[in-house]
């Protein structure tokens, strides 16, 4: 079976600067992918193109078996690419309930069931009891998962998490690394930026290092954490 996601030979420039730089990944079908890398590296700008909020400078970007180079975004999340931004976007004056609506709507137009779906979505990541308060009073645990609410509320067949972990107390990790297995149980293919590796480690089955733009290295989790060019990555040298 194909993969559900690749990238092939993708590049990203601003002016002189190279963001990505022939970047081929693929993501199976079913698994967790983490995209780690230092920071700069390239990776919120890869989701960028894999979420067709940027076409790439050189390259293609093929989903669920189409080649998506050149598709709008608001299209790839019809056809099943959720994500998150790094930056909470939630819309802070609105309700709890009401943000996850917006993302229910892509997939449902009359408003009843895009209630209900958000409903549904806020009881699978726990935020339940929060339906009814404003976004802007959620604390930044919270903020995060109502991110990944609204993504789930379009129905994703892949979800795209850029750094929804980083930034979180230990006992606040381990509830978002819960719900991420979760969201994969729930048959979600996932993908996930973090910059903290002991975080997203134990939960990948994969893991790709990017490092100034290019796919440094990629694997298991235990043998990527191991390699000696991740280990100077991180270290800066
Ligand atoms: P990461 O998410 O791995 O920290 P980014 O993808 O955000 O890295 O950034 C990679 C590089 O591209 C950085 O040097 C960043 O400053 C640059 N960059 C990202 N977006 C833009 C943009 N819209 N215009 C110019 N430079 C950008
Ligand atoms: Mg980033």
């Amino acid at each position: 079976m194909t993969a559900l996601l690749e990238t092939r030979g993708v590049w990203q420039r601003f002016g002189g600067l190279v963001a990505n730089s022939d970047v081929s990944i693929s993501v199976g079908r079913g698994e967790i992918v983490g995209l780690i890398g230092p920071n700069g590296a390239g990776k919120s700008t890869l989701f960028n193109l894999i979420a067709g909020v940027l076409p790439p400078t050189q390259g293609s970007i093929w989903f669920d078996g189409e080649d998506v180079t050149h598709m709008p975004a608001a299209e790839r999340c019809q056809r099943g690419v959720g994500r998150t931004f790094q930056v909470v976007k939630s819309f802070e004056t609105m309700t709890v309930v009401d943000n996850v609506i917006v993302g229910a709507l892509v997939r449902n137009t009359v408003m009843r069931e895009a209630r209900r779906k958000a409903h549904e979505v806020l009881e699978f990541t726990g935020l339940a009891g929060r339906a009814d308060v404003l976004a802007s009073d959620l604390v930044p645990a919270e903020k995060r998962r109502l991110e990944v609410a609204r993504a789930l509320a379009t129905e994703p067949k892949l979800l795209l998490l850029d750094e929804v972990l980083t930034g979180l107390t230990p006992t606040e990790a381990q509830t978002g690394v819960a719900l991420v297995r979760k969201v994969r149980d729930a048959g979600i293919t996932v993908l996930m930026v973090e910059h903290v590796m002991e975080i997203v480690m134990p939960l990948v089955d994969r893991a790709i290092v990017l490092d100034l733009g290019k796919v440094l290295v990629e694997g298991k989790p235990a043998d990527v954490v191991r390699d000696p060019k991740v280990i100077s990555a991180y270290l800066g040298d």
